[in-house]
């Protein structure tokens, strides 16, 4: 990839020049063309092919043994199995818990309801969407056969505890699997009341249940649980203390990356809530039995969690609040010896996050600890530049420091939201065989920054894993992470080939399902779509060549049904410009030419006669800052409105005299006539 590595174009300029400079490669990448993104990827792995057909040949081995295993599925694959995003079942599932969850208002959460489960009951047009919606049908007669459609389940592990080698994964499998069928269990029996309180529930009463819904209150309640219990699987623990208890007895969560489950704050007493409960999960885990930062488990967080207008429009007031904030808890954890990884949000909220990362990386009081980590989200089109970027920050503060590289879980909001906006393109990638062959350019540019940088490969697919591990130099330190519920078969099947096998470390939320929401929605996302790993790991009707493909022998493949945006309309016309809310430059040239408008001051008043009448005006004041005066003006009076009421039915253009002439006489109506008297 001659040329592409911001850091190779620069002719030696001192280290903090070179900072900046690679900030700008970042933001000038942000939405190019992703032609050009695609023919940088090709060359910068024409050179590891041959490790990447040795790697096909690994994952191919790993899949086929994962499906040969008859025990208990993992939560997440077993319910992304059942309940595919491209089934109308599958996206009811996911729109039920979305709005049920988020919906306070009963009467409309009852609609929802009426109109989503007819969806998720309807026969869907693939087997198991079928075997789902019989089992639904006899869940509500007598609920076992939920659990016979969903998994091979808790009888399977039930067996390996008989067989004495009851691991405690498996005992974790079956409590997860239980509860699953425990929440179909409860959907499947609400669904077949529905005929009953469907009416009801859509708020169109029968004469016979006129009075008041009765129902539709329980059904909602029920729901609810079951909706609930879908999601709570996902969670480790209600709080630290008991999901580092559960990592105890259960080696796939000995080592986690805890994220306190929480986002989008929208006040301050949640951003306030969010640190008091990272503090004290930090403070927690430094209990943990001593070791070096990356033999312990670590905590995630979600800037957007700490602050509620994190943007960068509001960037004066980040620097104010967030840094500090944040400062606050990267000492904390350097105290007491844990890694802490600021997530991946939104591709809008990208340099905003670099700045903060800056900052706490400039911070003397913690340069010797190895722990500060961000993720970066390999769909996006800039991914690269930003590991340069982190990789030479590291190198200007003489610390290590931690990255950990995802592929992105906000895809669909991503490309909704440029076309929505009007961008001159998209900021990630619209295809994903891109993103899985990003994902290995950016895992080569970690490599090659290992002095500096410890890397962390957050993956489930079988290819990505078994590519990172072929182009992995001998010595190099790193660690895979999967998500906790994923991944587990896929990575049992690795270590049995690798018994060495570095690390594996569980994203393991830990919160109450109050706060699991948007979590919940963006597993269900970016699982259950048809081209996911997951989605088509163990499903035996896709063919395991497939589900173990070399991105770059797909690279070619363009998603032509995602329009970019400014084609949105065609052919009847252009999408309007929209700026991009993530670019410093754009809202510099925006927030200049709101100041100049500022310096400017605007005289206004009623226009009359094709004038505007300035005299008697007042000062207008600004509406978002009541201290400051924008112009001065007046509104038109009585008087003057109705001279121009009735001239308006005379049909007339008033002159100017004549309009005064008409004024004099509305006020006094005795003078003005002795007046013109006289004056004839
Ligand atoms: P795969 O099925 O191989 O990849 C799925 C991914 O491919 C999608 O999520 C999407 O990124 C991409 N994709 C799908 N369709 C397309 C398309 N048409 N065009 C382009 N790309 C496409 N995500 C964050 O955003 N921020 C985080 O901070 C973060 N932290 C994580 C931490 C851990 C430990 C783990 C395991 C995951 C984390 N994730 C985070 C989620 C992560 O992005 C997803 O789990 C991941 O994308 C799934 O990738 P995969 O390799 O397992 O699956």
């Amino acid at each position: 990839m001659a040329g592409s590595n911001a850091a190779e174009r620069i002719s030696t300029p001192p280290d903090e020049e070179l900072l900046r400079v690679i900030r700008e490669a970042i933001s000038a990448a942000t939405l190019r063309p992703e032609a050009d993104a695609i023919s940088e990827l090709r060359a910068a792995l024409g050179p590891v092919e041959r490790k990447l057909a040795l790697a096909k040949i690994r994952a191919t081995h790993w899949v086929e043994v994962a499906r040969a295993d008859k025990r208990a599925r993992p939560f997440a694959e077993s319910m992304m199995e059942q309940f595919p995003l491209d089934s109308a079942q599958g996206r009811a599932l996911m729109s039920l818990a979305e709005a049920l969850l988020r919906t306070p208002d009963p009467a409309r959460a009852d609609q929802l309801i009426a109109e989503r489960l007819t969806e998720v009951r309807g026969g869907g047009r693939n087997p198991i969407s079928q075997a789902v919606a019989g089992a639904l049908h006899d869940a509500g007669r007598g609920g076992a056969a939920v659990g016979a459609g969903v998994a091979t389940g808790a009888g399977a592990a039930g067996r390996d505890g008989a067989a004495g080698g009851a691991s405690r994964a498996a005992t974790d499998r079956a409590n997860d699997n239980w509860l699953l069928r425990a929440g179909f269990t409860l959907l499947g029996g609400i669904s077949r009341l529905l005929p009953n309180v469907a009416n009801e529930l859509a708020g169109e009463f029968t004469a016979a249940s006129v009075a008041k819904p009765v129902v539709a209150p329980v059904v909602r309640a029920t729901l609810r649980r079951a909706m609930r219990m879908l999601g709570e699987a996902f969670i480790v623990g209600e709080t630290i203390d008991s999901a580092l208890e559960r990592g105890k007895s259960n080696a796939a969560l000995a080592l986690c990356s805890f994220d306190v489950l929480g986002e989008g704050a929208r006040t301050e007493v949640d951003a306030q809530r969010y640190f008091d409960s990272y503090a004290a999960a930090i403070e927690a885990l430094g209990h943990q039995p001593p070791g070096t930062v990356h033999s312990r488990s670590s905590i995630s967080v979600k800037l957007s969690a700490l602050e509620p207008r994190y943007t960068l429009l509001q960037s004066g007031r980040v620097a104010r609040v967030l840094i500090p904030r944040m400062l606050e808890l990267a000492r904390k954890a350097a105290a007491v010896g844990i890694g802490m990884t600021i997530d991946a949000e939104e591709a809008d909220r990208l340099e905003l996050s670099l700045d903060i990362i800056e900052a706490l990386a400039r911070d003397e009081k913690t340069v010797r600890w190895d722990g500060l980590g961000l993720a970066v989200q390999a769909y996006g089109r800039r991914a690269p530049f930003v590991i340069d970027w982190v990789a030479r920050l590291a190198r200007v503060t003489g610390r290590r420091m931690t990255t950990r590289l995802v592929k992105g879980a906000y895809w669909d909001s991503e490309i909704k939201r440029a076309q929505e906006r009007g961008l001159s393109s998209f900021p990630v990638y619209t295809s994903k065989s891109a993103t899985d062959a990003s994902y290995l350019v950016c895992a080569q540019r970690l490599f090659a920054n290992n002095d500096v940088i410890y890397s962390q490969f957050a993956t489930h697919n079988a290819f990505s894993v078994a590519a990172v591990l072929e182009m992995a130099p001998t010595n190099a330190q790193y660690e895979f992470q999967r998500l906790h519920g994923m991944g587990e078969l896929v990575f049992e099947a690795v270590r049995a080939d690798i018994p060495r096998l570095r690390p594996v470390r569980a994203y393991a939320p830990v919160g109450t399902h109050e706060d699991l929401l948007p979590y919940l929605v963006r597993r269900l996302l970016e699982n259950g779509a048809n081209t996911s790993f997951v989605h088509q790991f163990l499903n035996p009707q896709v063919p395991v060549e497939q589900v173990v493909r070399d991105p770059v022998s797909a690279l070619n493949e363009s998603n032509s049904k995602i329009r970019e945006p400014q084609a949105l309309y065609a052919p009847e016309r252009r999408n309007s410009d929209g700026p991009d809310w993530g670019d410093p430059a754009e809202l510099t040239v925006l927030k200049n030419e709101l100041e100049k408008r500022a310096r400017q001051m605007y005289a206004g008043g009623p226009i009359i006669s094709g004038k505007t009448v300035r005299d008697a005006a007042v000062p207008v004041h600004s509406p978002s800052n009541f201290l400051e005066i924008v112009g001065t003006s007046r509104d038109a009076t009585a008087d003057e409105i109705e001279i121009l009421r009735r001239l308006k039915i005379k049909g007339r253009t008033p002159t100017r005299m004549y309009y005064y002439r008409e004024l004099q006489n509305l006020r006094d109506p005795l003078n003005f006539r002795k007046s013109t008297v006289a004056k004839a």
